[in-house]
């Protein structure tokens, strides 16, 4: 008999997760406390933008095989297997990781199972979190219940969340006794079948592995944004730098694009949350690089205003700027701690008249700023603009060409944060264009 999967959380990481575990055959519940999101995934509706995911979710609502609920009292002894994906955000009075929700689903969970059931962690969290959680379920589990734990982090982008999911580059379980990772491999056969690498290993691992890819990918936009700061006061041209270091397979071209820096629901939060936990295994020192990654991260930032109000002059206030772009990364909708969003909102502070277009994170970034004024399409956002910044690389941006926008805007002027644009036939075409990592005189 098939799997019954209960996916807790139906954000980015487990809505993706629900609909793919049904498209593997599996008879799958959703969980989630948001009960307008368990409305809308329930009709079959996407409440975010995930590319090939709305397909999925209406696939596998239609078929019965895939429903949402808000009870957890549904699925506690339903489910052979609970996935917990719920948010793991950056804690309000800190660095660490807020896991509340963790705990809490893990709670729900154990006050209800009364039979055999497995649970497996997909949250990235800190190390410890799971062996503190097996204290927690040993202490709460009813007599009766039988209850496993396993890690199993997820690495999927968004952007390319079912691709990830449907064919990740390899599976980490963190587990303890085999009934999980046999369970697992039930879970996981299409893509065991097709040699996706599997690590079994120790929960502490598992939940270091996630975190410690986040640190590496994260330590490298950093590094080549680091060179972007050196170019940018001496000279040098840091894609020729990055394309030279990239031809060494031990470097490796991806992730060494210098820009307006990381942002999203995982690199920064992650970094933060690492140190957090290491400071307090007293191992501050350990990870005090990480420190310097994200203020690396963070100045890209302020490096865009600044060029901003020296190409407008020191005229910055009053000016008109058209953004585009405002998700951390293109192909999401995903707004949280974007680089983009910070750049529109402090130009905005600075007294700048800011009008910011996104091909579909518009309203996300309205609910977090809804002072700042939104276009419903690029020839709104960039008529009359005395400054053009193109912070998110969506296609549609990449593929503009001065004659594109020559005729609407006020001056020709434009910043090139992700290094997208062809500077030379701007500059043919009589734009200012300024590039990251480019030298720009004050
Ligand atoms: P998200 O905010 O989109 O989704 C989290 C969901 O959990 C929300 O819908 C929220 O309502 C729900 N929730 C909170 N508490 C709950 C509870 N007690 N019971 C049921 N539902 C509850 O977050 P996300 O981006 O999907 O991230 C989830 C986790 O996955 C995080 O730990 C994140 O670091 C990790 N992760 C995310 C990605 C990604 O690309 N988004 C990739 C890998 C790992």
């Amino acid at each position: 008999m098939s799997l019954k999967i209960s996916v807790i959380g139906t954000g980015y990481l487990g809505a993706t997760h629900a609909a793919c575990m049904a498209e593997l055959g599996f008879d799958v519940i959703g969980v989630d406390i948001d009960a307008a999101k368990v409305a809308a995934l329930s009709r079959g509706n996407l409440p975010f933008h995930e590319p090939g995911l709305p397909e999925l979710l209406r696939k596998h609502v239609d078929s019965g095989r895939l429903r949402f609920t808000t009870d957890y009292a549904e699925i506690a002894d339903w489910a052979d297997i609970h996935f917990i994906g719920v948010g793991t955000p950056q804690r309000a009075d800190g660095h660490g990781a807020d896991l509340r929700f963790v705990d809490s689903a893990v709670h729900e969970l154990t006050s209800r199972i009364r039979g055999s059931a497995l649970i497996v962690g997909k949250s990235t969290v800190p190390v410890g979190t799971a062996r503190r959680l097996r204290g927690i379920i040993d202490t709460e589990a009813h007599s009766e219940a039988n209850i496993a734990l396993a890690w199993n982090p997820e690495f999927l982008r968004e952007g390319f969340a079912v691709a990830d999911t449907m064919r990740p580059d390899r599976l980490v379980i963190g587990a303890e006794g085999g009934t999980a990772e046999a369970l697992l491999r039930e879970v996981y056969a299409v893509a065991l079948a097709a040699e996706t690498p599997l690590i079994v290993t120790d929960f502490e691992t598992a939940e270091l592995v996630k975190v410690a890819a986040n640190a590496f990918l994260a330590t490298k936009i950093s590094f080549i944004n680091s060179f972007a700061e050196v170019t940018e006061t001496i000279g040098g041209d840091i894609t020729t730098l990055a394309d030279a270091l990239g031809h060494d397979i031990r470097i490796g071209r991806k992730f060494l694009n210098a820009g307006v820096g990381f942002g999203g629901g995982c690199l920064p939060k992650d970094i933060r949350a690492l140190q957090a936990r290491v400071s307090e295994l007293g191992l501050s020192h350990t990870m005090g690089y990480l420190a310097e990654v994200d203020e690396i991260n963070l100045r890209r930032r302020e490096r865009v205003v600044r060029l901003a109000n020296s190409m407008l002059s020191d005229k910055l206030v009053g000016a008109r700027i058209a953004v585009l772009g405002v998700t951390f990364k293109p192909d999401s909708d995903d707004v949280r701690d974007s680089p983009a969003l910070d750049i529109a909102v402090r130009l905005f502070n600075a007294g700048a008249d800011v009008l910011v277009y996104d091909p579909k994170g518009n309203n996300n970034a309205a609910e977090r700023f809804p002072r700042l004024h939104y276009a419903n399409d690029l020839p709104e956002a960039v008529a009359q603009a005395d400054l053009v910044l193109l912070l998110t690389e969506w296609a549609e941006f990449k593929a503009l060409v001065p004659a594109d926008l020559e005729d609407v805007v006020a001056e020709r002027r434009i910043i090139d944060g992700r290094n997208v644009l062809a500077r030379g036939q701007w500059e043919d075409a009589g734009w200012e264009i300024v590039g990251m990592g480019q030298h720009h005189p004050p």
